[in-house]
């Protein structure tokens, strides 16, 4: 498999550090806010990485980690810390504060049907791995406390090594970059980072350590996460475009000062979404969050959207492509996760012929072939849908397949749309639930109506049609007799 390395800028050819097994992390939710549009393009992007991985047979340990503590206003080192505000303006103690958006980060995820990760570590949890990280870079030299906080030495490490090597900046232009920002205060230098920050009195997050009662960094979290649960290197970190730098950049600089080597192998990161060609942001008034999405309860939006659709809607994007949400858009991609679905369930239907009329291409191995060149969802769905033609041909009897063929393309379909795609069957009602004593008993009441409309008994057979429209079921009269789904 090919995956876009962001560190070297090139597509590389994935080779695990150890046999058959991968690591990955991906950086999750700061929890403090309702999950938005922003949480389900990473989730989404890397949980499909996840599930293709085990579908090649990796033994796939997914760590993607909950920041309850730490990630302040501004940067890593500036203003007041995320969760602790709002704990402030809510007057909620802030584990309450980060437990609540945790437990709506998850039923959102759900929802998308994004598969949980193997571990989800919380940084209030690994304090003192956090302070051993700090130890370790100041015990090499790389950082100097000032005023019970602790800062990272960037233009020793520059020095020494060299700070920039994701992001491809350099260190004149963060320092430009941050003069604007804010004045030297205690650091040495403007482009230094936080490790730990001494806790004003009114801070109530807090934790003795070497150099006062303070917090860690939001940096540190995911360095000294990581490497307790993936080890000193592992393969792949993953995470949206914005935490290139300085988050993923400043992780470098950290692994690097306190064990002498980089952690990880591949850095992925997808790509932004936008909303009708802005940049979403809360002052901009374009914030939408998925539960509104899914409800259709935000202005923006002119009616609700299913999970699937938006996933749907992610994935026909590469994921280092841009993605702009408009209504046009994702009304365009829920017709099509229905044509898609509708294409699965016809060939569910399909009866199989004797012998096949033409030679079915190998659709498994084209869907093999976009995932395997860095996970090229929108190929996967353009090969599901050629296939979803020749279902069609066969379901109208301009093509047969024999039942082989038939089982052959159920395969792919349970494979690439279901197992790696992730995409849900909303259309079936669950998986857990027999459908086909339902099935049989719309069909009866379909016969029933057919066998009106022969008798001319126009009043059953409209009382029939309309009834089913009210319950939500869609009937189409055909040639031979009648189709019909649920809408
Ligand atoms: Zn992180």
């Amino acid at each position: 498999m090919l995956i876009y390395n962001t560190l070297t800028r090139q597509k590389e050819r994935f080779v695990p550090l150890h046999e058959g097994k991968v690591g990955m992390y991906v950086c999750g939710p700061t929890v403090y806010g309702d999950p938005h549009l922003g949480h389900a393009r990473p989730s989404i992007t890397f949980d499909v990485l996840f599930r293709y991985l085990k579908k090649l047979g990796y033994k796939v340990r997914y760590v993607r980690n909950i920041t309850d503590v730490g990630h302040l206003e501004h940067d890593a080192d500036d203003g007041e810390d995320k969760i602790a505000k709002k704990a402030r303006l809510e007057q909620l103690e802030p584990m309450e504060v980060a437990q609540y958006y945790t437990n709506r980060y998850h039923k959102a995820m759900d929802a998308l049907n994004v598969l949980p990760p193997s571990i989800e570590p919380h940084a209030t949890g690994h304090i003192i791995e956090q302070e051993e990280l700090v130890k370790e870079i100041f015990a090499n030299g790389y950082a100097y406390e000032s005023n019970g906080s602790v800062y990272f030495d960037v233009e020793k490490y520059d020095h020494d090594h060299h700070y920039g090597v994701l992001s491809g900046r350099n260190l004149a232009e963060v320092k430009n970059a941050r003069r604007e920002l804010d004045g030297v205060g205690e650091k040495r230098n403007q482009a230094d980072f936080a490790l730990w920050k001494k806790a004003q009195p009114e801070h109530i997050m807090r934790w003795p350590s070497p150099w006062s009662d303070g917090f860690p960094g939001w940096h540190c979290e995911c360095t000294a996460m990581g490497r307790k649960y993936l080890g000193a290197q592992f393969d792949i970190h993953g995470g949206g475009m914005d935490l290139v730098f300085p988050h993923h950049e400043c992780e470098i600089a950290q692994a690097v000062a306190s064990q002498g080597k980089p952690m990880v192998r591949y850095w992925m990161h997808n790509n932004m979404i936008t909303i009708n060609g802005k940049k979403m942001g809360k002052s901009l008034g374009n914030f939408i969050t998925l539960e509104e999405f899914f409800k259709g309860t935000h202005p923006l939006l002119e009616q609700p959207y299913s999970p699937m659709t938006v996933r749907f809607f992610i994935l026909q994007a590469h994921y280092r492509g841009t993605v702009d949400f408009s209504n046009e858009a994702l009304k365009a991609a829920e017709k099509a996760y229905e044509r898609m679905m509708d294409g699965w369930h016809r060939l569910c239907e399909l009866k199989p012929a004797e012998a096949s009329s033409l030679a079915v291409e190998d659709f498994g191995k084209r869907c093999a072939e976009a995932m395997d060149d860095d996970l090229n969802t929108p190929v996967v769905i353009a090969t599901l849908f050629d296939a979803c033609k020749l279902i069609n041909q066969a379901n109208d009897g301009s093509a047969c397949l024999t039942a082989e063929q038939i089982s052959e393309l159920k395969s792919v379909f349970q494979t690439y749309l279901f197992d790696v795609l992730g995409l849900r069957d909303d259309f079936s009602g669950g998986e857990n639930v027999d459908l086909e004593p339902y099935r049989k008993a719309v069909d009866l009441l379909l016969e029933i109506r057919k066998n009106a409309k022969s008798a001319k008994d126009w009043t059953t057979s409209d009382l029939i049609r309309n009834r089913l429209n009210e319950a939500g079921f869609d009937v189409k009269d055909t040639k031979d007799g009648f189709e019909w789904k649920v809408r």
